[in-house]
């Protein structure tokens, strides 16, 4: 017997709809390519999203139809989102730092019909645009007034684009399970693979967002969106921002930590949200700059592991509550979200953020498991490392136009690539990225755990942990790090450091010190370049 339940379906545009009917007046401040900072409302953002929806159509876009996005985090991004994918077409947000083949190949592959790009990045176009098959025409994220002089053909400015249009538009209806945005993966290895959401998914992926459970945003909330809208969705963020009526700050291209910091005290934001790289960056300039936060109290990080150091200082130092999450483009990117449990409160300090710098219990609607290299699953002990598999609605189920053959197994899960361990409450902690584990004489080193105990050593900055060939033992660790200025830490300092926490087998062959780590399009590490530059290093 079914239920006799409306079946009305979860569409992005009804997220927009309702910011706009109930929290018509709530901001939305950008910080601009052009200068200023901007500001309006969640209505002028519903309004302005349905004058593009109405451009886009008059520009013979339908339903299907992949528009490219190559923009910060910004107002005209918002209505991007809203826009493209409520009228029906796929969002198609791409990477600035991506190389220019990886561009060209994406915007190929995805057979974007329109691009909209800000302004920083027309040059960027410029140099790939000859390469570009199938886009029809290029859309300046900008007025009139500050319209560049460009080689690039079909321009259109975008705000002459949605003023020939009024917002008078209403927003059509379809299957749920339509596409509604589609993001590549970074491709380190092998060409990316374009993740394809649904409005679904990304409903019910910003309805868990919102959750207690999951990322705790309500209409209470002041929310300073740092990671990029050019990456998976920016966690889904603006979506969850219009169904509470959050405030929402958007940083633009200004990321440095005096920048962040203005617009966190100046907007008076109660909570953030970005990879460990930004916060790194925001505390130095804080501690530098005798600052504090007056109203910020909680800060999302993940894309990358936190040290514990870092929530530590954010708590102790700034009174800012640290919430760990993991996932992935193929995710959603949420997973996991480190929340405590009740039997956690009260807690002591030492285990409160032992606990906190693991990954977390995954978030209703999303399973996990970890398995052997023999597909066996393996025990909830908080010690047995395995391969983490997942899957939920808003899993992808494969990858557009099937590239990389088949992305789940039978019974529908996937396989994340990361190692990991699952404890008793059921917290999962990453160990490593597959690739990345250190494989020692048959035993695994974590590279993850050693490089945020090497931050944990004052005078220590940032620190990468890569595996470097062995003749006896197959791979040893290398400990490769940057000091703070002026800081006189040694090799032998940082071994001694870990070795309190770390048995011998454990401890890195080398350290050696570098003015500063590669780091990829998100912020994260890039391993594969250290790797290559560290392959003939000699351990001693
Ligand atoms: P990519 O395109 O590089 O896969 P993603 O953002 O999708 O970019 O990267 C996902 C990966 O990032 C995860 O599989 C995991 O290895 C890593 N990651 C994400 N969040 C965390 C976290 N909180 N701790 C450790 N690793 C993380």
């Amino acid at each position: 017997m079914l239920g006799l339940m409306q079946n009305r379906q979860l569409l992005i545009s009804t997220m927009i709809e309702h910011a706009q009917k109930q929290y018509g007046d709530i901001e939305i401040v950008s910080r601009t390519n052009e200068g200023p900072i901007h500001r309006y409302t969640y209505k002028d953002c519903a309004g302005r999203s349905k004058q593009l929806a109405k451009a886009l159509t008059k520009l013979g876009v339908i339903v299907g139809d992949r528009i490219g996005t190559m923009a910060f985090n910004g107002f005209r991004h918002m209505e991007l989102y809203f826009g493209i994918s409520g009228m029906g077409a796929v969002c198609h947000t791409v990477n600035p730092r991506l190389s220019a083949d990886n561009v060209a190949y994406i915007v190929n592959h995805a057979e974007d019909k329109y691009f909209f790009v800000d302004l920083p990045f027309v040059p960027l176009l410029e140099n790939v645009e000859s390469r570009l098959n199938s886009v029809e025409g290029v859309v300046i994220m900008t007025d009139k007034a500050h319209m560049p002089d460009t080689k690039l053909k079909n321009v259109i400015c975008y705000e002459e684009l949605i003023q020939s249009e009024n917002d008078d538009y209403v927003w059509p209806d379809f299957d749920e399970n339509t596409a509604s945005a589609l993001c590549y993966t970074s491709g380190t290895t092998g060409n990316p693979k374009g993740v394809l959401y649904s409005h679904r998914s990304a409903t019910l992926h910003a309805f868990s967002a919102l959750s207690g459970e999951g990322l705790s945003f309500s209409h209470k909330d002041t929310i300073l969106l740092v990671v990029p809208m050019f990456h998976v969705n920016a966690w889904g963020i603006p979506y969850a921002s219009a169904m509470c009526g959050a405030k929402l700050v958007l940083p633009g291209a200004c990321l440095d930590g005096r920048s962040v910091h203005e617009l966190i005290e100046k907007e008076s934001v109660t909570v953030s949200a970005g990879v460990p790289t930004v916060w790194m960056m925001l505390l130095k300039y804080i501690k530098d700059a005798h600052k504090t936060f007056s109203t910020m109290r909680r800060t999302i990080i993940g894309g990358a592991a936190v040290p514990r150091s870092m929530i530590e200082t954010f708590k102790k130092e700034y009174n800012v509550q640290v919430l760990h999450a993991w996932g992935m483009t193929e995710t959603s990117p949420v997973g996991t979200a480190c929340h405590l449990k009740r039997k956690h409160e009260g807690m002591l300090d030492d285990d409160f953020f032992a606990l906190s710098a693991k990954q977390g219990p995954p978030v209703f609607g999303v399973e996990m498991k970890i398995v052997s290299a023999t597909g066996e699953e393996l025990p909830w002990d908080g010690k047995t490392c395995g391969r983490l598999l997942v899957r939920g609605p808003w899993i992808t189920s494969g990858y557009f136009r099937g590239e990389g053959g088949e992305a789940i197994d039978a019974e529908g899960w996937f396989d994340t690539g990361d190692i990991s361990t699952i404890d008793e409450d059921g917290y999962m902690q990453v160990t490593d990225r597959a690739k990345d584990v250190v494989k020692s004489g048959g035993e695994w080193i974590s590279s993850i755990d050693m490089e945020n105990q090497t931050v944990g050593l004052p005078g220590i900055v940032e620190a990468a942990v890569i595996a470097v060939p062995h003749p006896k033992w197959q791979e040893r660790p290398l400990v490769i790090a940057v000091k703070q200025p002026g800081a006189t830490v040694t090799k032998e300092d940082v071994i001694d450091h870990l070795s309190k926490s770390m048995a011998k087998w454990q401890l890195p062959d080398d350290v050696v010190f570098v003015d500063e780590l590669p780091h990829g399009a998100t912020g994260k590490l890039l391993k594969n370049v250290l790797r290559t530059k560290f392959r003939d290093h000699q351990l001693v």
